[in-house]
């Protein structure tokens, strides 16, 4: 066996960086170097992973080290490995946004969990490319994409790609609709086309994800023909409303394609109502997308379940494993009850790309082409290390604490529920006090979530709610405990009252 350049330069490896044949051989390592740093490496992630909950939620980066960060100061000479680490401990990992905290209740963002953690390193070292050819990692792809259409509970004829998250699988689920609609139209190509697609017309609720937008603007849908179906108080879209603007729009001479329904709004986590937007888009001929980008696994959960009878029904389901189950940013999942229309809107072959194909590539599904084995890899690993018992118990627990915060919001004097879930995100605002108080309420909660949030000990956000902005947070970390729950609405209130407004 010829014996590897590292190990020819031993003599030389007083430094990390050997010399071989005369010059630096850029990016080798010596054996033990690369072993000794991996392991520093590995003893500063268990560390730094357990002290999260006693450092502050959040640490404002200093505005002259964000100015030497966004500089680039790329020096002419290489340097040790060890620089690394020193460099992450020292620049980067002092100033988290939260997310990982257990007192952080801010959008949807979890901790990294801990299999996936393992995981995305161990990928990394594989380095499949998952866009072509063959590897195991684009099989455990098609493995554990099905195990998660199956957690949802889409028919098992289910399947489709992993995504950078949700934003994308959005666009992948809209381009595959599209394409469906137009072949079905047999509008395929040419004047057909182009008449066809200026018609098109898509629909999701006035709560739906801005990603909504920003896909329907990809496929070349403008602005005007993407309509925001009205809400009823639950915030779940206007299921009349619905059907009245499709048949307004057929009326039109417009062509209705698809509908968006929210499995789990972002800003208050409703649920739109899956059976009944299926009857209408199949009355009409449209593609049933369910954005669950967060909760797009709710039905494991049994005071849930009933919000997501039907399903299977779906068309296309976006799922954010990088949400709900913690696998570390980004993982997103678009899934295709038929996949074959995925494939259909994203087949494109280059005589540069041939080769034996028994099975389609994992490129044919999606926009991408050069793929890390790093989604398939560490959602495989999380579920693993769930099980299905423990993806049903992780979300049984941000319900609960949800259930404890509402329940602590409600019993408060100085606090008011406002209308959110049914999934584990509770908005609230501070009673209206006097009438002189009243004026300024808008601006007073997000002075109080500012100052809740500069303070470190909690952090959440704001949202408009009928047009007035209120507080929002959100459950979604395993390592949350009612303690986390206590301090977050201590930490309102002691706001409140600084702020001096509330009595
Ligand atoms: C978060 C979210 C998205 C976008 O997902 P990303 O992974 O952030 O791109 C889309 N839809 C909903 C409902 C979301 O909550």
């Amino acid at each position: 066996m010829p014996t590897p350049p590292e190990i020819d330069c031993l003599d030389h490896l007083a430094s990390a960086r050997p010399e071989c044949g005369g010059g630096a051989v850029p990016l080798a390592v010596h054996p033990k170097v690369f072993r000794d740093e991996l392991a520093a490496a590995a003893d500063w992630v268990a560390s730094y992973l357990q002290g999260v909950g006693q450092r502050p939620v959040t640490r404002p980066m200093p505005p002259a080290h964000r100015q030497a960060m966004a500089t680039g100061s790329l020096p002419q000479d290489g340097q040790d490995l060890g620089s690394l680490l020193e460099f992450v401990d020292r620049a980067i990992a002092p100033y988290p946004t939260g997310n990982g905290h257990p007192a952080f209740f801010a959008w949807i963002n979890s901790p990294p969990s801990p299999a996936g953690v393992i995981a995305e390193l161990l990928a990394t070292a594989v380095n499949a490319t998952c866009g072509m050819g063959e590897h195991a990692l684009m099989d455990l792809e098609r493995g554990v994409l099905r195990d998660l259409a199956s957690l949802a509970g889409l028919a098992p004829t289910a399947g489709g790609v992993l995504t950078s998250g949700g934003s994308m699988a959005n666009l992948l689920c809209l381009g595959a609709a599209r394409t469906w609609f137009l072949r079905q139209q047999g509008a395929t190509d040419g004047p057909a086309y182009d008449q066809a697609h200026a018609r098109l017309v898509a629909y999701h609720s006035d709560q739906a994800h801005m990603s909504v937008a920003k896909a329907a603007a990809v496929i070349g849908l403008p602005p005007w023909r993407l309509r925001a179906v009205p809400t009823t108080p639950d915030r779940s879209m206007d299921i009349d409303a619905l059907r009245t603007m499709v048949d307004a729009d057929h009326a039109a001479g417009l062509l209705p394609f698809c509908v968006v329904s929210n499995l789990g709004s972002t800003a208050t986590g409703a649920i739109d109502p899956i059976e009944a937007i299926t009857r209408v888009c199949h009355r009409s001929g449209l593609w049933h997308h369910g954005d669950g980008a967060w909760g797009g696994l709710g039905a494991l959960v049994p005071e849930l379940a009933p919000s997501y009878r039907g399903i299977a029904g779906l068309d296309s389901l976006t799922v954010d494993p990088h949400k709900a189950l913690s696998v570390p940013v980004g993982c997103g999942a678009a899934l295709v009850t038929d996949p074959s229309r995925l494939r259909d809107a994203f087949t494109f072959r280059a005589s540069y790309l041939e080769g034996d194909q028994d099975w389609p590539w994992m490129s044919d599904y999606t926009i991408e082409l050069t793929r890390p084995g790093t989604r398939a890899l560490t959602l495989w690993a999380t579920l693993r290390h769930l099980g299905r018992s423990g993806v049903v118990a992780l979300l049984q627990h941000y319900q609960d604490l949800a259930r404890y915060l509402r329940h602590r919001v409600q019993e408060h004097p100085l606090l008011e529920l406002c209308t959110s879930g049914p999934l584990p995100v509770v908005c609230f605002r501070l009673a209206a006090g006097p009438e002189a108080c009243r004026q300024g309420q808008e601006d007073l909660h997000t002075a109080v979530a500012a100052r809740v949030q500069a303070r470190g000990h909690a952090y959440l956000a704001t949202v408009s709610h009928d047009g007035q902005t209120v507080l929002r947070a959100c459950v979604c970390n395993h390592l949350t405990t009612t303690d986390d729950v206590d301090t977050l609405l201590h930490e309102v209130l002691a706001a409140a009252d600084h702020l001096q407004t509330v009595q």
